[in-house]
């Protein structure tokens, strides 16, 4: 009873428009295919795909699944502060712009502060070692949310990636000033993949803290992983979790897609395929004349200003795609399964309705 994926409709609104990759597809069954499993995470799914994460980032990391990336952010961050700290994050972070005030509300008040958005590193989604000293030698007085956390997004809301050495330079100065380092890694894979390095250089070798490790856009059906590098911090998380109407009864349909997207690094070759797509479209919509790609891609989106009556026609023809993300920009978004055609489709719809 398996149909072809229909790849001429695809969209590039966002990564989680795409559906459930085989692998992930094939796990999810063989759950249902294991019989009658604990509930709440006792079951056999839940071990095996929190072991694979730990033999993946080589070390003894507690692992909690949630249903989605808000949740995983939201309670990552309320297990790092108390409600009189604050957070540092930049002014795209998806925490600042995304989350209906998720984090502050689940931390009972952590105000989340907003770097600078005016250095070139900042316009590109990116926090600096500086913009956190700024922020943290701003004011050391009680009047004031004391600074408790980093929260980095790795790959960022803007499509580009923090190397190895900045995760490093920027955890060194949350060190010296007693900070946490959070990563919002809802498109961690991409990130991975773009750098090709190993996914503890990029995390716990380089001092984050806490990771929440994206598997929904990455092909997965629903969920995400918090991985607690610091394990101190997740003390009392599971009921966190569960107060907040996180933790899934039938975890094992959350947890056993994992291991289709760990298993032989299928969640590697996901994210490489779209950010192929990705770098395929970028190339293709510089040739569109009156296209502007604002900043070459890192991952799997292209960001570019397009002419609004194009918009326009872009829309009508049935394209769907966010404008206003970047400053203006409109955010083209490439998925694990992202086809050559769709992109050349697009490209091509794009170039009748500029011209
Ligand atoms: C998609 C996304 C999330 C998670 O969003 P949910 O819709 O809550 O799953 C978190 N951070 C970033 C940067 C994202 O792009």
């Amino acid at each position: 009873m398996t149909r072809p994926v229909d790849t001429l409709r695809q969209q590039f609104a966002s990564d989680n428009y795409a559906g459930i990759c085989p692998e992930a597809l094939h796990w999810f069954l063989e759950a249902n295919h294991s019989g009658h499993q604990p509930g709440y995470g006792d079951d056999i799914w839940t071990q095996r795909s929190t072991d694979m994460i730990r033999e993946l980032f080589q070390t003894e990391c507690d692992v909690y699944f949630v249903f989605n990336g808000t949740a995983a952010n939201s309670l990552a961050l309320a297990s790092m502060c108390q409600s009189y700290h604050s957070v540092i994050c930049t002014p795209f972070a998806h925490i600042e712009t995304d989350e209906c005030g998720g984090p502050e509300f689940f931390s009972n008040g952590s105000k989340l502060l907003v770097a600078e958005s005016e250095s070139p590193a900042a316009r590109l989604g990116k926090l600096t070692p500086d913009a956190v000293e700024a922020l943290v030698t701003k004011r050391s007085d009680l009047h004031y949310p004391k600074p408790k956390v980093v929260s980095l997004t790795q790959a960022t809301e803007l499509g580009t990636v923090y190397t190895v050495e900045e995760v490093r330079a920027i955890a060194a100065i949350a060190k010296r000033r007693h900070l946490k380092v959070h990563m919002d890694g809802a498109r961690f894979a991409n990130a991975v993949a773009a750098l090709g390095c190993h996914p503890s250089d990029v995390t716990w070798r380089a001092g984050v803290d806490v990771l929440c490790f994206g598997g929904t856009k990455n092909g997965l059906p629903v969920g995400e992983a918090v991985v607690f590098f610091d394990r101190a911090l997740s003390e009392d998380f599971a009921y966190r979790v569960k107060q907040a109407g996180q933790l899934a009864s039938k975890m094992r349909f959350i947890s056993a897609p994992w291991v289709g997207l760990l298993e032989n690094d299928v969640w590697l070759r996901n994210a490489r395929h779209a950010n192929a797509m990705a770098q395929r479209l970028h190339e293709a919509v510089g040739r569109v004349p009156g296209v502007k790609v604002l900043h070459p891609p890192q991952v799997n989106s292209v960001f570019a200003q397009l002419p609004q009556p194009a918009i326009d026609a872009m829309y009508a023809k049935g394209w769907k795609f966010y404008q206003f993300i970047a400053g203006g920009g409109c955010r083209l978004m490439c998925a694990w399964d992202t086809s050559a055609e769709a992109v050349d489709a697009f490209v091509a719809d794009l170039a009748t309705a500029v011209g």
